[in-house]
This record gives structure tokens, sequence and C-alpha cells, in this order.
């Protein structure tokens, strides 16, 4: 199983971002709306998130840390109608293999929290009582040091940590409930604090976005035969080139997807040509089994069932909203 789970290593970690990304996937799960990332030397050294989530019981904490031993798919069914982001059941197992990881957690009914330890080859996990409020923490110590070839492709503190920013800011625009709190090296990076209201909405898309985005941003909102789209677009160039903002979210999940990019693109190109930046935050939200998601993590593609209908709609709504700001 130590060497399924550093095989699975392979496509689940790739770098220290991508246990980021795993484990705050985690937190999101269990329903944290306040998580905090300490990330030391680029993550290489040290990743630890923190959640006030549901936390995991003492019995399931060795659970939790092998692999497959929680997957959520049983049945096409699952999948299909899938809107938990966690869905393999791996990525505990496959970090552990690589690093030296650590998970404290308390439930609301236990007295106290419980830790586990699992390390590299061994896999052995200890578990023993701890300090710890209703949540849970995970470490991340020394990604890859028993995976040296792995280790090597690690570029450099800055770059791997660029990585994790950027990672950070795109959960940071699909969960606006969730405060988020990024250090690196023992410096508060950002502070992404949980919106409800539309002006602390837009303090925390100023805040991600930057404020020439916020400046030029237009809110939208639509819906057609039970597609909803909402979001902010960028009708002006900012201060700064911002072809870099450019998200958009089906589900609440962050895809690249070619038919939704095609349809913001011609929208732009009807109404400002000369627009070289498109920038925009856009959400797409429709009933999940009209979508299939690929469910290679790495990849950010869907398919829409009524690909036309969804591809119309996107640049009718983008369309009207920019000409009604031109005119
Ligand atoms: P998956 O998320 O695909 O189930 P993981 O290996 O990422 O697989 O996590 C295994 C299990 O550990 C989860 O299903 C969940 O029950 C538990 N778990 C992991 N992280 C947390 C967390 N931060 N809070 C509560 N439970 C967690
Ligand atoms: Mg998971």
């Amino acid at each position: 199983p130590m060497l399924a789970n550093q095989i699975a290593a392979g496509e689940v970690v790739e770098r220290p971002s991508s246990v980021v990304k795993e484990l705050v996937e985690n937190s999101l799960d269990a329903g944290a709306d306040r998580i905090e990332i300490d990330i030391e030397k680029g993550g290489a050294k040290l990743v630890r998130i923190r959640d006030n989530g549901c936390g995991v019981p003492q019995d399931e904490l060795v659970l939790a840390l092998s692999r497959h031993a929680t997957s959520k798919v049983e049945t096409l069914d699952d999948l299909e109608g899938i809107m938990s982001l966690g869905f393999r059941g791996e990525a505990l197992a496959s970090i552990s293999s690589v690093s030296r990881l650590t998970f404290t957690s308390r439930t609301e009914s236990q007295s106290e929290a419980w830790q586990a330890q699992a390390e590299g080859r061994e896999m052995a996990v200890t578990v023993r009582p701890a300090a710890h409020p209703v949540g849970t923490t995970v470490e991340v110590v020394d990604l890859f040091f028993n995976t040296p070839a792995r280790r090597k492709f690690l570029r450099s503190e800055k770059t791997e940590f660029a990585h994790i920013d950027e990672l950070i800011r795109r959960i940071a625009l699909a969960r606006f409930d969730v405060t988020l709190i990024l250090r690196h090296n023992g410096k508060a990076v950002r502070q992404y604090r949980a919106a409800q209201t539309v002006q602390e909405q837009e303090r925390r898309l100023a805040a991600v976005c930057g404020s020439p985005f916020m400046h030029h941003a237009l809110a939208v909102e639509s819906e057609h035969s039970d597609v909803h789209l909402r979001g902010w677009i960028c009708s002006a160039q900012g201060g700064r080139p911002q072809n870099d903002l450019q998200y958009t979210y089906v589900n609440g999940r962050m895809m690249r997807d070619k038919l939704i990019n095609h349809a913001i693109r011609q929208a732009y190109d009807e109404l400002l040509p000369a627009e070289q930046h498109a920038a925009y935050v856009l959400y797409i939200e429709l009933d999940p089994r009209q979508v299939d998601v690929n469910v290679h993590p790495a990849k950010h593609e869907v398919r829409f069932h009524q690909a036309r209908l969804v591809h119309d709609f996107i640049f009718q709504a983008l369309y009207t909203a920019l000409r009604q700001h031109g005119d």
C-alpha cells in the first residue's frame, strides 16, 4: 500500500500548492468558515491548515489517513450528482506518504482533541490526546523528504508561494462566506474576511482582484432556462495588465472551459474590439445533472449537456450588460 500511496501521490501532490488545495477543500467539506493557512519556505518546509469545521471523531482518525477508505463515489449516480469537493478518498494518504503529516482534530461532542501522526515509509499511524478547539489542524512537514527526485523539481520559495497565493485567491472568490488567512514565514500576507453584505463582498473582491479591477467592475446577473449567471466583468482597462484576472466558476468550482471562454470572448469582441485584456469573475449555476465535471483533478473542464444553450446565454447576458454600460 505504501508504493500505491506514493504513486497516487504523484497524481495528487505535484507541489506544495496541491497539498494546500486538498487540505483546504477538506476544511470546506467539513463546513469550516474560518481557515488559516501557514506556509514556511514556499510550503516545502511546512504547510499548516487550521479550520473550525466539524472535526473527525477519534475512532475515525486512522481511517481518514488511509487510502480509499473514505471514497464517497460508490455509484455512477454519485458521480453525476456530486457536489462535495472531495470524493477520491486518497488525498491524506497520498500526502502523508511523501511527508511527515500530523492531523489534530476535535468534534463538538468530544471533550478533548486527538492527534494522529503518519510519516513517510512506515505509514504507522499513532494516535494520542492533544489540545485543540473544535475543528482540525493538519500539518505537513518536509514535503517530499523521502522522494528526493520530486523534491528537486520544486521551484524557488517565491514561485511555490505564488502558486499557493493564486490558489487561495481562487478559493476566496469561490467562497465569500469563508474567512481565509494566509501567512508566509510567519508574516500575514492575505486576510480575506467573510463577506455577507454587498459592501463587504465588494471590499473582498477589491482585496482579491485589486482596486483597479473593482473600480471598473460592472456587476452582472442573469437567468435563463434554470441557468444562472452572476458576477463582475471589467469593461475598461485598469492600471495594470489584467489578463490574469479571468475566473469562472461552475456550481462553485473553478473552471477553465473553452465553451465558457469563447462565449465571454465573443461578447467582449462584439462591443470592445480594442479590449485586449478582458477581466472577469463569473459564477454559473445550474442543475448538476446538466453538467459533467471532468474527474481528473488537474483539469478544469466541464461538459454541458445543453452546450449551445449555455454558450448563447452567457454571450447574451454579457453582451447586454456591456452594451448597457457603454450607453
Ligand atoms: P476525501 O476528502 O476524498 O474523502 P481525504 O483523504 O482528503 O479524502 O480525506 C479523508 C477523510 O478525512 C475525509 O473524508 C474526512 O472525513 C476527513 N477529513 C479530512 N480533513 C478533514 C477536516 N479538515 N475536517 C474534518 N474532516 C476531515
Ligand atoms: Mg479530500
